[in-house]
């Protein structure tokens, strides 16, 4: 499990705790001042249950590291605990009784006051549902900043309105470096690995060629071999390197005004023989409008095809599209690929389907995860790095879309990306300011460092 996954889920499992502590607590001191009224409560055990209750709350509350804070409904801190002083810099007397922002001022990355909408404890009371947050940059009382994970829950009362909430955040800084580090390394050594590797695979397609070398069919088979390898690590570098960077929000991106109509019929000419030699029909399915185009009399129907714009970087959309292409060729045996596009006011749809194995539902979720590959039968022999559709999420996201898959084993699967539409007014607009291209010749996408 990813570090933010884990502390979020630590974060979460803690602040569940700490409010069923707190809760319980609250809930047996009002039972005994109830009870007591109505003399119901052996005052002896009582006293001895309460303190039980106390010790072990307060136990927990002193003991673990993670900072737990409890706020009433104005905001007031009423509980601070030693790791959260640990961690801000506050000590547990002057932090409690001031107010939440007075204590936690969180920063953006630019070291800048969080807007109010960013707000986690004015969300919590707005939205009534508990806040995570897993890189938040605080401000601690020396005006260091730490970034930690923080999990806001709300207290409801009875009418289920919120009372008060309960913090817990763990400073994950630390981790994050190391994170950070971990990433730039594959990044420095896919980098630098990618050069001998291409130039291996340049002198392996040399001695491959007739024209340049003689060699006898069995030195053929070897450096056949050799060179399908080779080919095979030059790609995992390459998506490593892509990976590494979509995760640290490094890679380039220069978005544009593309047509997707046009764009994915270009594209799938140009990707349509890779299918063909494996002996796969290819199909491109536009959502067209039929109209009476006036200028052509009374016989003339004419398909006027409605224009999809987007705006996204079309070499990045082209690496998601061959991805997705070359995946459906790959894991199908037989029948056909098709490229399809449809669309509404808001949203840009464009599919590539498959007649393949299809996808295991249980394997659906994790698709779009870094590394994850169908384990069965089928796909076993097939090589690949399990890289490509988490590449793709990260680019679809990259431009406020969103790519998913549905699929039946045995018949083939479909996979989905939307992207937000520009009304053609506006991509006029956008075009008129320059900045746009519609289409560039096929290239294939090439990494800068
Ligand atoms: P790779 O294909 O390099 O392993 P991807 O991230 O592109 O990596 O795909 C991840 C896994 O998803 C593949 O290993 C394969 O098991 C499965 N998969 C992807 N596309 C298809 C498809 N069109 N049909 C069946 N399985 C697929």
């Amino acid at each position: 499990m990813p570090i933010n996954d884990r502390t979020i889920a630590l974060g979460a499992g803690i602040a569940v705790v700490a409010a069923v502590v707190l809760g319980v607590l609250a809930w047996r001191l009002r039972r005994a001042a109830g009870g007591s009224k109505r003399g119901s409560v052996s005052s002896g055990n009582l006293a001895s249950s309460l303190h039980d209750e106390q010790l072990r709350s307060s136990i927990i509350l002193n003991t673990i590291e993670d900072g737990v804070v409890l706020i009433d409904s104005q905001q007031v801190i009423r509980l601070f605990n030693p790791g959260a002083s640990h961690m801000t810099g506050w000590s547990v007397e002057d932090a409690t009784g001031l107010s939440w922002p007075a204590v936690f001022k969180f920063v953006n990355s630019k070291g800048e006051p969080i807007s109010t909408a960013d707000d986690p404890v004015l969300k919590l009371f707005s939205t009534k549902d508990a806040v995570r947050n897993s890189a938040a940059n605080l401000l601690t009382k020396s005006e260091k900043t730490i970034t930690v994970s923080l999990v806001l829950s709300p207290i409801l009362d009875e009418q289920k309105q919120v009372t008060g909430g309960v913090a817990v955040f763990r400073d994950v800084s630390e981790e994050l470096k190391a994170e950070q580090q971990r990433a730039e390394f594959i990044s420095t050594a896919s980098h630098e690995m990618r050069t001998p590797v291409a130039a291996i695979e340049g002198y392996l397609a040399l001695a491959l060629n007739d024209k340049v070398s003689t060699i006898d069919s069995r030195a053929r088979d070897y450096l056949e071999k050799a060179h399908a390898s080779t080919q095979h690590l030059g790609k995992l570098f390459q998506d490593l390197l892509t990976s590494a960077k979509a995760e640290d929000g490094r890679l380039t991106s220069h978005p544009e005004v593309v047509e997707i109509g046009a764009f994915l019929e270009q594209l799938t000419g140009d990707l349509k023989f890779a299918a063909e030699k494996k002996g796969l029909g290819v199909d491109f399915t536009l959502g067209a409008t039929r109209t009476i185009d006036a200028s052509a009399g009374n016989s003339g129907n004419k398909v006027i095809r409605p224009l999809y714009y987007a705006y996204a970087d079309p070499e990045r959309l082209r690496e998601v599209i061959t991805n997705l292409f070359d995946n459906a060729v790959k894991y199908t045996d037989e029948g056909k690929v098709t490229i399809g596009l449809t669309g509404n006011d808001q949203v840009v749809q464009f599919f590539v389907r498959d007649t393949g194995f299809g996808i295991p539902a249980e394997d659906i979720p994790h698709m779009f995860q870094k590394f994850y590959r169908v384990d069965n039968s089928a796909t076993r022999t097939i090589g690949g790095t399990g890289l490509g559709l988490f590449i793709s999420r990260k680019i679809i996201e990259l431009y406020g879309g969103r790519i998913w898959v549905e699929s039946e084993l045995g018949k083939g699967s479909t996979f989905y990306i939307n992207l937000p539409r520009l009304s053609t007014q506006r991509a006029e607009e956008l075009k008129g300011r320059g900045e746009t291209t519609i289409l560039r010749p096929t290239t294939s996408l090439t990494q800068t460092p």
